[in-house]
């Protein structure tokens, strides 16, 4: 392998650190999704989606790394940011969810156009393809929450006043 190579085995392990990492916080949100059907559906579809991209991913990997246990990517850098997501829920718990899914998302989209990058470079079209397909799934939940980021807020203001009215009676 020579070093081009190399770092790109290294930028699949760390997308493959950063979809096990998203599947642990789109699991952690669904549980707290009960009074929001659809994003509760959507983040559900999203996980499932989420557990293929790392098997993808993974594929690659033992296709360009025999040798190295897959077990070794430990991605560091990102595990501040999900164990930071359930200390931010609050009573905005959806709130704060739905922002660090839109921000989690866009780190993804980043990290594909990367890898694609690079793997084109090298002549590697089947990771270029694996990367591609990712890509496509991040951009459109990027675009769901895009949309559906403002209603959610005023669905949640709505029922926090709502909440507040039934408990002064
Ligand atoms: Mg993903
Ligand atoms: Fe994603």
């Amino acid at each position: 392998m020579n070093d081009a190579e190399a770092r790109l085995v290294q930028w699949l392990r760390d997308a493959h650190a950063m979809e096990k990492q998203a599947e642990q916080m789109l699991s952690a949100q669904v549980s707290r999704l009960e009074n929001y059907p659809q994003l509760k559906a959507q983040i559900e579809e999203h996980l499932e989606e989420t557990k293929v991209q790392a098997l993808r991913l993974e594929e690659r990997i033992k296709a360009l790394d025999f040798e190295t246990s897959l077990v070794k990517d430990a991605g560091g850098q990102l595990l501040a940011f999900a164990q930071a997501v359930p200390g931010m829920f609050a009573g905005d718990e959806v709130i704060k969810g739905s922002l660090a899914s839109y921000t989690f998302e866009h780190l993804e989209i980043g990290s594909y156009r990367i890898l694609i990058a690079a793997a084109e470079q090298l002549g590697d079209e089947a990771t270029a393809e694996v990367c591609r397909k990712n890509l496509r799934e991040e951009e459109a939940m990027a675009n769901w929450l895009s949309e559906a980021i403002g209603p959610t807020t005023m669905q949640f203001l709505s029922r926090e006043v709502l909440d507040l009215e039934s408990a002064k009676r």
